[in-house]
């Protein structure tokens, strides 16, 4: 049953006194059963600019029509206990408002439902132990059910190669290391699924348990500094990053360190860090790679459903330029039959320039791996959005790991042919050698 409050505390509590008795009177009248040991509910509500109070019980049986039914939304609550009589009720829900919520890290719903006071066994109206308990609606926790696995080494690699020949390297990393397990950005073609890498649920992220301890204590003792990779198995700017912040404590780590880095990502959280990765390409080589595989968000949207769409990512290349960061982009994978065509590439060429980027990065022509697991799931999702054509792919590729596209070598000739016309790096010991010559406290500033 509800009845309408005023704005006044001292008027309200005189209305849910009254209102109390007429609902318990009209249960008995009504002869509702009620759950053994009986509980009662007190519900404060805002609906279309006014304030309501719900009196309730949990029935299984019809109920009369001058009540109704309220579905208490499931959900995350914090729970206060009122001790004392009745009247005492208004003061505590006042901390609650005033003193408490303010200043705790929790942030309530704006769901209608503002409170609920809960009425059971150790309630007894003005007793001076009488207990009522309060539920005040608040946001989820997104991170409540984020996971951490044990690890016991974060970087891999010695570090013995930094400063020799880096002509077979993959961007001339020294060292790598990955922060999180599993990434949720959704890539359809994403080859860290594979079956070989033993990630289990690919999909959700895990952190590493102690991943900044551990790092410290390796970067401590290597002898050699080099250029660290970040990100070759999971975006490390997943969305738990924003609250977890393992990539911003690795990053100063690697400050304090004096070590470089090269980050791998599609997401624009990368920004966020953009004062102390200025800070870090100053004192080593540095490199960031944003990978765009479309031109059109649209198609973007569909292969990698959960990024940033690439209009995003266009942005967070010439935000990292305008910062004098040696930036580029891995246009990889390029799906056969779907993203392999003159318009993309020349448009991505394009949109480069416009973003000042350094390089552009593709990987043994225009194609894209596949095998096991990650081929299932790949042609799943062809059946879903592109109907008709895994047949293609199996005509073409078998089971082949490497599946290029049919205009590869035409692409490539004129994606070679565009970055010449643009000044853009695209070959692999070009890049390393630009950003590893960049003298430090020197790297490129823009007049943009
Ligand atoms: S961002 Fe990289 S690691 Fe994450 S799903 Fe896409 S391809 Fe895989």
């Amino acid at each position: 049953m509800r009845t309408r409050l005023t704005s006044s505390l001292s008027e309200n509590l005189i209305i849910i006194k009254n209102f109390w008795k007429q609902f318990n009177a009209k249960l008995k009248s009504v002869h509702m059963p009620m759950t053994q040991p009986w509980i009662k509910y007190g519900i404060t509500l805002y609906e279309h600019g006014q304030y309501y109070y719900f009196c309730g019980v949990v029935s299984n049986q019809c109920y009369p029509l001058d009540f109704e039914l309220l579905h208490i939304p499931r959900g995350s609550f914090l729970q206060y206990t009122h001790t004392g009589s009745m009247d005492a009720l208004t003061q505590t829900i006042n901390t609650i408002w005033k003193q408490e919520l303010p200043f705790s890290p929790y942030k309530t719903t704006d769901t209608s439902i503002r409170y609920l006071e809960v009425y059971k066994e150790g309630f007894s109206f003005q007793s001076s132990d009488s207990t009522i308990f309060i539920y005040v609606p608040i946001q989820e926790d997104e991170n409540k059910d984020f996971l951490y696995l044990p690890a016991k080494t974060i970087l891999a690699g010695s570090g013995a190669q930094a400063g020799k020949s880096y002509a077979h390297s993959w961007f001339g990393m020294d060292f790598n290391m990955n922060l999180y397990k599993g990434c949720c950005h959704g890539c359809v073609y994403c080859d860290s699924r594979s079956k070989c890498y033993q990630v289990a649920d690919f999909d959700i992220v895990k952190g590493k348990q102690n991943a900044l301890a551990i790092l410290e204590m390796e970067l401590r003792k290597k002898r050699k500094k080099g250029t660290i990779g970040i990100g070759a198995m999971s975006d490390t700017y997943n969305p738990f990053e924003k609250t977890q912040c393992l990539t911003k404590g690795a990053l100063a780590l690697i400050e304090r360190y004096g070590y470089g880095v090269g980050i791998d990502t599609k997401s624009t959280l990368i920004l966020r860090d953009i004062d102390i990765l200025k800070r870090i390409a100053k004192q080593y080589p540095s490199i960031f790679k944003i990978t765009i595989t479309c031109a059109q968000d649209s198609l973007s949207k569909q292969i990698e459903p959960f990024a940033p769409v690439s209009s995003k990512r266009f942005e967070t290349v010439k935000a990292l330029r305008e910062a004098g960061l040696f930036t580029g982009i891995l246009l990889m994978p390029i799906l056969p039959f779907i993203n392999d065509t003159e318009e993309n590439i020349l448009t991505i060429v394009q949109k480069a320039h416009e973003a000042h980027a350094n390089f552009i990065f593709v990987y043994g022509g225009f194609g894209l791996s596949l095998r096991d697991n990650q081929r299932d799931y790949y042609y799943h999702w062809l059946d879903q959005h592109y109907p008709g054509l895994r047949f293609t792919y199996e005509e073409h590729y078998h089971k082949c790991y490497s599946c290029n596209s049919p205009h590869s070598r035409r692409l490539y000739k004129l994606f070679v042919k565009e970055c010449r016309k643009y000044g853009i790096l695209y070959r692999m010991s070009d890049i390393i050698r630009a950003y590893k010559s960049a003298i430090p406290n020197e790297q490129l500033q823009l007049t943009l």
